[in-house]
């Protein structure tokens, strides 16, 4: 099972980012790497997800990276939507807009239609490090 790090994104706080607890994931690379180096498997995705993984050169461990801000084009095949307890499909974790399912649900509307709107409406790329300030934290979020 690989170990993996993802970088700190501000789904909970804005403040986060430009703070001494943000870690760029190139510099922790660089530090996992001067210890025997990482070996890169490009074939190796397990879920699909947006991890790059490396053969840990000292212990053999397979180590998942996921620079989510750092990261030039991260966004770019993300197939997620997110489904919030209180309804809401959210195309995308670090923009804040939804589509009310639960809404049309109960107005009778076709879930297809509110899925194809949320596929729709998926970002080129989160918000990050724009203007985005989270209005709810992950935990009322998902994911
Ligand atoms: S588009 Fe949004 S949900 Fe997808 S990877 Fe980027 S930040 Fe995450």
């Amino acid at each position: 099972m690989p170990i993996r790090f993802i970088e700190l994104m501000p789904v909970s706080r804005a403040d986060l980012v430009a703070s001494p607890v943000f870690y760029p994931i190139e510099e922790l690379m660089r530090e996992l790497g001067a210890d025997g180096g990482l070996e890169p498997l490009p074939d190796y995705r397990p879920g699909h997800g947006p991890a790059r993984y490396y053969r840990h050169g000292a212990t053999g461990a397979k180590l998942g990276f996921i620079g989510a801000l750092t990261t030039p084009h991260f966004c770019e095949s993300c197939n997620k939507l997110r489904l919030t307890a209180d309804g809401k499909l959210r195309p995308c974790l670090g923009r804040h807009g939804e589509i009310d399912l639960l809404a049309s649900l109960r107005a009778g509307g076709d879930p297809a239609r509110a899925l194809e709107a949320a596929v729709a409406n998926k970002p080129e790329s989160h918000g990050f490090l724009e203007s985005y300030l989270p209005e709810r934290p992950m935990t009322a979020i998902g994911g």
